[in-house]
């Protein structure tokens, strides 16, 4: 196993003086110890934790890294901001050209906000849904993700009933559930919240939308004069370089985007349609941050970069190259595998591996080996991945399902 003296030693400072020793999505601590917990730096495809070790990454920082680590023509962006200031007086000229861009690049949009995290965006969203329409309930998947905020963090700890109270569940491409919790809603519809696709994890394998399934929410949304709120802060960019259910011929009234939308730089940000405007500027919302050139130059750059080529196809194409090779490598050690969703953001799953032990063997195993995966997690591509980043991923991969074989029996 690759030897990490300096995560452990910071690890153990961390735990008296970080809650936990360390938080959230990215803790580390239930996965498997060939995970680090501290990077160094990060290049193209690949990370290098504190230690020096180097791994091929398929997290993408759970989604941030879009156009490679340290992308020369973003950095060059960024640069040129800072060089000037970041959090200024007020926004600087990178805020008009980056809303512009969205608009031209995003279908639907006809305008944009900007905050810092995938909550800030959602949370806009369903503010914005609620100011415009006057109205309160919001429909959510039963299980997906949009937020660590009081309405949608999936851990109640800390929020209240009443928070909540305005939530009512769907299920993902049932449009039976979805009928029914509308007309719980009745005449107090403010919004539906959803995903381009489903990707809740990690007892389900992730799944595309049914183009019924997607029509159905824009129907339901429509009758009810509610607003169809899309979660992109996930997908956005990598499914489609606009609005992921564009090749559905379905068009949001929202859109919320973060992670990859400045390649790792704090953004995110809501765009809408014209008759949303008045509501969007009607709400308060503001941050002390969510002003600042940097994020935004380094938006601005990035996004350039995805519309320069098919950027989506690409992904696609490198992480169909993975999805066949660790399929082949599972067949041959005698896994029954799942692997579902968009190659862009493949999830695997081990057939009845119900405790998760044989996927927290396997992602450790090939962490191990320089290969940064997640058990429970969906996977993410860049337009970095290489096709030789791909094949060498592969030859260490196929050592790691030979050592879960060994493990497990
Ligand atoms: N929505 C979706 C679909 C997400 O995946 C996430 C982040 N995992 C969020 C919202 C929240 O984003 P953030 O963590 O940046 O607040």
């Amino acid at each position: 196993p690759l030897l990490k003296p300096v995560d452990a030693a910071l690890r153990e400072r961390a735990a008296r003086v970080i809650p936990g020793g360390m938080y959230g999505h990215l803790n580390v601590t239930l996965l498997p110890a060939s995970y680090p917990q501290y990077y160094r730096s990060g290049d193209g495809a690949r990370l290098t934790d504190v230690d020096g070790n180097e791994y091929i990454d398929f997290m993408c920082g759970f989604g941030p890294m879009i156009s490679g680590y340290k992308n020369p023509v973003v950095e060059a962006a960024a640069a040129a901001q800072l060089a000037e200031g970041d959090a200024l007086g007020g926004p600087t000229p990178r805020m008009v050209e980056l809303a512009e861009l969205l608009v031209d690049t995003v279908g639907p949009a006809d305008w944009a906000m900007f905050g810092k995290n995938g909550t800030d965006a959602t949370s806009l969203a369903v503010t914005i849904a609620r100011a415009a329409t006057g109205k309160r309930k919001i429909l959510k998947g039963t299980t997906a993700y949009h937020g660590a905020n009081a309405w949608f963090n999936p851990n109640p700890l800390g929020s209240t009933p009443e928070d909540r109270a305005n939530i009512i569940y769907f299920e993902f491409n049932d449009i039976t559930s979805l009928e029914a919790a509308a007309a719980e809603a009745g005449d107090d519809l403010a919004g539906i919240i959803v995903s381009p696709f489903k990707h809740d994890g990690p007892a389900d394998d992730q799944r595309l939308a049914d183009v019924e399934f997607a029509r159905a929410v824009r129907a339901i949304a429509d009758r009810n004069s509610a607003v169809l709120i899309m979660d992109e802060v996930r997908t956005g960019f990598r499914l489609v370089t606009g609005s992921a259910w564009e090749p559905l011929g379905v068009a949001p009234d929202l859109i919320a985007y973060s992670k990859a939308i400045a390649n790792g730089y704090a953004l995110s940000a809501v765009v809408g349609i014209d008759s949303l405007a008045q509501a969007a500027s009607d709400i308060y919302a503001t941050g002390s941050f969510w002003y600042s050139g940097v994020a935004m130059a380094a938006a601005i750059a990035n996004i350039g970069l995805l519309r320069e080529t098919d950027t989506p196809a690409y992904m696609d194409h490198v992480g169909t190259l993975f999805r066949t090779g660790l399929q082949a490598q599972a067949e041959e050690n005698g896994f029954e595998i799942v692997q579902s969703g968009p190659a862009v953001m493949p999830y695997l799953r081990f057939v009845g591996d119900t405790d998760y032990a044989t996927a927290l063997a396997f992602s450790g195993a090939a962490a191990a080996r320089g290969v940064l995966l997640h058990p429970v997690h969906n996977w993410f591509l860049s337009t970095a991945h290489t096709e030789a980043d791909i094949a060498e991923a592969l030859e260490r991969t196929a050592d790691a399902f030979a050592e879960t074989r060994s493990v497990i029996g």
